[in-house]
């Protein structure tokens, strides 16, 4: 049994309905709205949700009318003949006695179709377009559009809707100078400002009737210059009880800060006082948000009292039964989300379907289904790194007898080194994750066992899975072999010490990651709540505009260090669409020189001596850590099949180039659901 959660399980009594816990999934794009088929699965995958036990779910965004798409094509619900395909949601969701809001979200000039509309024609700067600014009319008819869209709703069977005012959509721009030039009855004044979402709460209400729940997501930390101030926002806060909302969610930064808000780089619940200052300014409750992730930390945040109900997003992805798991006591058997953003955010930035690194099945809930195996089969698997730990543990599941050989003391492959890098601390939740697996399923594990052919030929394996993984590769560079010169396992694994200044070769994902353990000198500075806040110049008090202070605090960087590529592309060019420049500006922060377009001659005891540009140098460093990526390590594979046993390879030792976690992942979960 592990800790129980008295606040987290409470019933939560909205007056319109009760919901049975305080633990909401908030809304994400899927990316399955406007796929064929995309509904279906969205119903299986919200239900599911349900099934798991969640007080309340909110859907991806959709918008009230055209403009409000962020791609042409995508999903909105201003008409009737729209309506049948969110019955198919809300039915399975009511079918499992779950609840669900849906997000109407207008975006603005954040809208990535050729044209878009906005209060000013301000573009955003991660926008293709100037936004066309809107008249008196189109402001009235995109109020009457969101009203309508929530009517629809309420008939598709919805318990609700989001009215999603936050992340600098076309509300948020609104509401603050940054994005609202207007002088005339939308714009000036705060009040003028706030007109437009108000109107939109006040009709949305009109036309739903008093029982259905309208929560509006406040943006209570823009992060951009001229955001909303504290006292601006406790104003809409009330402003918006008054119109008609039933309770508040909390948002925090626009899309365009140049402030992490969710990612691995960002403290656990870092920004839950923003809602713990609204608390008690409001009598409607007050949802906490962003970067909460298990349910300790959920019960200490609502136990503290500093809001009603909590909002976890991607950690339901990650395991959709969350609070099923928190509420039997098996808090130790969640899924950890680790922040990664990966397979979620940067798939439906890529157009691709949302998916989790550490849980592939989710959005995919249909097709890629554990069942029990009418066949059982004894199975090896070799190595216990992501793709090793992934198949064993759906094999078992699925009712095979699974041996996991490791070579190693521990489970967790290259993952015990990645948890190393100051911000990867969560792939340690992976690993609490996979060893409760292994100890609930009963699969037989042989650590400090390098497994060979032999022994492997004489278990009575059906089959043996090789998930062998991947050997640092080590370039052909003159004195290579010098003592100054280090590979990434040496320094991260072995505990090798770097000098005070440092060159590395290769800047893929883990020449950043060894850059960041080198300034953070093993220590991780800049992690407590209050040193991040300080450090990304962000203003508890929100006196000034969107809570910015402009005096960021760097730490002193512990060594010197230079992050070199061949390439001549910009450097951290391929890392996660929307991670790279977080990783980028951290190290930039920390004063590392990165450098493409290098050639590199040789290593000696002057250092590194390398060619940019046709000019000859010397980088006078006492350590070259060599990050140049790996190649795959199979060499049992040709002795078992020559031995007449079925081999299949997966992660790593199947292909080295672009291997990831995610990959590793997802290879072993599909092998282990087909065999
Ligand atoms: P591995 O993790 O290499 O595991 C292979 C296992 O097999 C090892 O435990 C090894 O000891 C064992 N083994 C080998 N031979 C034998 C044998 N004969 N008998 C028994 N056992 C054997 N990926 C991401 O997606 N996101 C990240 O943020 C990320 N960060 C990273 C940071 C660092 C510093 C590093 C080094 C990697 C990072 N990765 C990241 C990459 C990710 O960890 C790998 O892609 C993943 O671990 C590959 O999984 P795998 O199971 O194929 O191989
Ligand atoms: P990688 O991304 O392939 O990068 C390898 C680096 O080595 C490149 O910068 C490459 O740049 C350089 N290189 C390649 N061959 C070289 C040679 N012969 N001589 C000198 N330099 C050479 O691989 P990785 O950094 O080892 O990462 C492995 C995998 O782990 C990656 O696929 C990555 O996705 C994953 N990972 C992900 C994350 C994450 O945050 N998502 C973090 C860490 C790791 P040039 O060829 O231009 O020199
Ligand atoms: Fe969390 Fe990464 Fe899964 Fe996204 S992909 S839900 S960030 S673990």
């Amino acid at each position: 049994m592990t800790a129980s959660f008295p606040h987290l399980l409470k019933p939560l009594d909205l007056g319109v309905t009760t919901l049975s816990n305080r633990v909401m999934m908030g809304a994400m794009h899927l990316g399955l709205e406007a796929h064929p088929g995309g509904f279906e699965r969205m119903a299986e995958f919200y239900a599911e949700r349900a099934r798991g036990g969640v007080g309340l779910m909110v859907t991806g965004g959709i918008a009230p009318n055209q403009d409000g798409l962020l791609k042409t094509g995508g999903p909105v619900l201003e008409a009737h003949g729209q309506i049948a395909r969110h019955k198919l949601v809300t039915d399975a969701v009511h079918g499992e006695d779950g609840k669900i809001l849906m997000q109407i979200l207008h975006t603005g000039r954040y809208s990535y179709q050729e044209y878009s509309v906005a209060p000013s024609p301000i573009r955003a700067p991660n926008s293709p377009a100037t936004p066309r600014e809107m008249t008196g009319e189109d402001i009235d008819r995109t109020i009457a559009d969101f009203a309508n869209c929530a009517a629809l709703a309420r008939e598709a069977g919805y318990d609700g809707v989001e009215i999603m005012g936050s992340e600098g959509y076309l509300i948020n721009e609104f509401i603050t100078l940054h994005t609202n030039h207007r002088d005339d009855d939308w714009g000036g004044a705060y009040e003028n400002r706030i007109r437009f979402v108000l109107e939109i709460i006040r009709r949305t209400r009109e036309k739903t009737g008093p029982n259905f729940i309208i929560m509006f997501r406040l943006s209570m930390l823009d992060l951009v210059e001229d955001g909303s101030t504290w006292s601006e926002i406790v104003k809409l806060a009330r402003e918006a009880e008054k119109a008609g909302a039933n309770i508040l969610n909390t948002g925090i930064g626009w899309h365009e800060a140049r402030i992490p808000t969710i990612a691995q780089a960002v403290p656990r619940a870092a920004w839950t006082w923003t809602t713990a200052k609204l608390k008690g300014k409001v009598a409607i409750p007050v949802i906490a948000s962003n970067r909460i992730n298990t349910p300790e930390q959920a019960e200490d945040i609502l136990a503290r009292g500093d809001a009603d109900m909590v909002s976890l997003a991607r950690p339901f992805l990650a395991d959709s039964h969350f609070v099923a798991k928190a509420a039997a006591g098996q808090a130790d058997l969640i899924n950890s989300c680790i922040a990664c953003n990966q397979a979620c955010l940067d798939h439906i930035f890529n157009g691709q379907i949302c998916t989790c690194l550490v849980n592939p099945r989710a959005c995919h809930e249909t097709e890629l289904v554990f069942e029990k195996t009418a066949e059982l089969r004894k199975i090896a698997v070799v190595g216990a790194g992501p793709a090793g730990l992934s198949f064993a543990t759906v094999a078992a599941e699925r009712g095979h007898s699974v041996t996991l050989y490791e070579a190693t003391n521990d489970i967790g492959g290259q993952f015990q080194i990645a948890r190393k890098i100051p911000g990867k601390e969560e792939f340690n939740e992976t690993l609490r994750y996979f060893r409760k697996m292994i100890e609930l399923l009963g699969i037989t594990t042989w650590l400090n066992t390098k497994v060979g052919a032999a022994e492997l030929l004489e278990g009575g394996y059906d089959r043996v899975i090789l998930a062998t993984g991947v050997t640092p590769f080590t370039p052909d560079i003159e004195g290579i072999g010098h003592a100054r010169v280090m590979s990434y396992i040496e320094l991260l694994r072995d505990g090798k010490e770097a000098g005070d200044r440092v060159a590395i070769i290769g800047a893929g994902g883990i020449g950043f990651d060894v850059a960041e353990f080198l300034v953070h000198a093993g220590k991780r500075w800049g992690h407590s709540r209050e040193e991040f806040l300080a450090r990304w110049g962000i203003d508890v008090e929100i006196k000034s505009p969107g809570g910015l202070t402009h005096a960021p605090q760097t730490p002193e960087p512990a060594r010197e260090v230079f992050l070199l590529q061949r390439k001549t592309s910009r450097l951290g060019k391929d890392l996660g669409k929307t991670t790279g420049w977080i990783h980028r500006a951290i190290l930039k922060q920390a004063g590392v020189t990165m450098i493409s377009g290098v050639s590199y001659r040789r290593i000696d005891d002057d250092g590194l001596h390398i060619t940019i540009g046709g000019e000859d140098k010397i980088l006078e460093v006492d350590t070259v850590v060599i990050c140049a990526g790996q190649e795959p390590c199979r060499e049992l594979k040709g002795e078992l099949e020559k031995g007449g046993m079925t081999v299949e390879l997966i992660g790593g030792a199947d292909e080295a180039g672009e291997l990831d976690a995610k990959r590793a992942i997802d290879q072993g979960v599909r092998l282990a659901a087909s065999i």
